[in-house]
């Protein structure tokens, strides 16, 4: 059976998330642990954490196949000092809430050199990696995510997430999440076996398969290569039903946790939920 589930708000308390994502026909998730556009982390409600563990196993939901997801303003390869440290100090009180809510994969965007170059962004991201890894639990594994080709982001091809892993220390922590519409705006065509297969063997060739952890699974509402960045419901875009019947056909996609962040609320995610499993 596939993992699938899809980003849930986490409004009502984290305890609320496992049932909100039982009842749209998932058997994961993603959340953010706080409201993703301001730097301060909340510290859990009383017993929402304990309360959160109970329902996981209540509805079955394996707490290896949920993903956290960083929050919008951290960015590792930020030129600034005073952002940079920023950006250290929030992923590392956001990986805490990470460990206390018993999750081992937190996702993040690798970060924009914001016009300073890619080697020189490469570093800087590699650097507060092994700042954040000396501060946190190493039951927590940081899954760097592919990204559009647009505004100065690292991360839109694998050479470069490879070159992150390679440059840091602790990087056993470290993997990846494939991102199906950032993927599509760097020209990664999964519409095509071809093109799967292409896709496979450079993961492999630039850090090894096994890195790959989580896969946002969105549709795209522009074409290939157009680095907009604008996720579309699942088979209302240009990657496509069939695009995703081709997909999905891989044993070594299907194997990885499917985490939806297309538009709209748990409904329209119900809908696409049942949409993916029709193809399978
Ligand atoms: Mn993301
Ligand atoms: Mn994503
Ligand atoms: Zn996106």
């Amino acid at each position: 059976m596939i993992k699938i589930g899809a980003h849930m708000a986490i409004t009502k308390g984290f305890s609320k998330v496992p049932e909100d994502s039982f009842n749209i026909g998932a058997n994961t998730f993603q959340i953010f642990v706080h409201s993703p556009r301001v730097w301060a982390v909340t510290p859990i409600k009383p017993n929402d954490d304990v309360q959160f563990k109970e329902n996981l196993k209540k509805y079955c939901i394996d707490p290896q196949d949920i993903l956290v997801h960083s929050g919008y303003l951290i960015n590792l390869a930020s030129p600034k000092d005073d952002m940079w440290e920023k950006s250290i100090n929030s992923m590392i009180n956001e990986m805490q809430l990470c460990s206390q809510l018993g999750i081992k994969y937190f996702n993040v965007h690798p970060g924009s050199h914001l016009g300073e170059g890619e080697e020189f962004g490469i570093n800087r991201i590699a650097k507060a990696l092994d700042a954040i890894f000396k501060k946190t639990s190493p039951d927590t594994t940081v899954l760097l995510e592919n990204t559009a080709q647009k505004g100065g982001n690292i991360g839109y091809s694998f050479d470069q997430l490879g070159k992150i892993i390679k440059a840091v220390q602790n990087n056993s922590r470290l993997g990846i999440t494939y991102d199906t519409c950032h993927g599509f705006d760097s020209y990664y065509d999964i519409r095509t076996k071809d093109g799967v297969r292409k896709l496979i063997s450079e993961i492999d060739d630039s850090m090894g398969f096994d890195r790959l952890r989580m896969i946002h699974l969105n549709d795209s509402k522009f074409d290939l290569g157009a680095g907009k960045d604008r996720h579309e419901f699942i088979g209302k875009g240009f990657i496509g039903i069939e695009g995703f019947r081709t997909f999905l056909s891989f044993d070594e996609i299907r194997k990885i946790p499917l985490l939806l962040e297309t538009p709209g609320n748990d409904a329209d995610h119900a809908n696409d939920i049942m949409t993916v499993k029709s193809l399978l």
